[in-house]
């Protein structure tokens, strides 16, 4: 689609970081470039719009599509943060990432009982983020009726682990 132009060209491959042997995509371009920017997030908001009550942007890159995507769908964003970021009552799981580990937290007053919600972040990996955020945001009470992801690293087997889920990549590297 569109979109898929759009990250494509508006994307950076930075080998050997944030460690040794890791290939990180870099979406910073993307961001920096007003028109490609504004014109992906108008088309995801065109695409989601009317189906979702909210949209819960994963911490940090999450947030920064997460807020424009719900500012231009006039509905609520939920964050869901890394540990120790929220102030209390939270919700906490911890869980494996690709390099180390790693522990989500969310607000649980903050969800609104059966809201349908869209999880958004920049990269699906090893899905470990996404699932736990999942299972924070249903715990919570909301419906979790969509995850978005600008590219999904498939080699690493994160679609498996949302099994049963709409998972929209808008980039899918093998
Ligand atoms: P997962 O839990 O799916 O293994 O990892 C996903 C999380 O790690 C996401 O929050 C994502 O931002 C980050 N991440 C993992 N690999 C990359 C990468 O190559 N580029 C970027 N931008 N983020 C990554």
């Amino acid at each position: 689609t569109e979109l898929t132009g759009l990250v494509l060209d508006n994307l950076r491959e930075v080998p050997d970081f944030p460690e040794p042997g890791v290939l990180f995509r870099d979406i910073t371009p993307l961001l920096a470039n007003g028109e490609a920017f504004s014109t992906f997030i108008t088309g995801l908001a065109e695409h989601y719009r009317g189906h979702i009550d909210a949209v819960a942007g994963l911490e940090s890159r999450g947030f920064i599509l997460a807020a424009p995507l719900a500012y231009t769908l006039g509905i609520g964003m939920l964050t869901v943060r890394k540990g120790g970021k929220l102030p209390g009552p939270v919700l906490g799981v911890d869980y494996d990432l690709e390099y180390g580990s790693a522990r989500m937290e969310l607000r649980p007053e903050t969800v609104q009982e059966g809201q349908r919600v869209l999880v958004i972040d920049d990269v699906l990996a090893t899905g470990g983020t996404a699932a736990a955020s999942i299972d924070l945001l249903e715990r919570s009470g909301a419906q979790v009726v969509a995850v978005c992801m600008l590219l999904e690293l498939a080699g690493l087997g994160g679609r498996e682990q949302l099994p049963g889920r709409q998972v929209d990549s808008v980039v899918v590297y093998p």
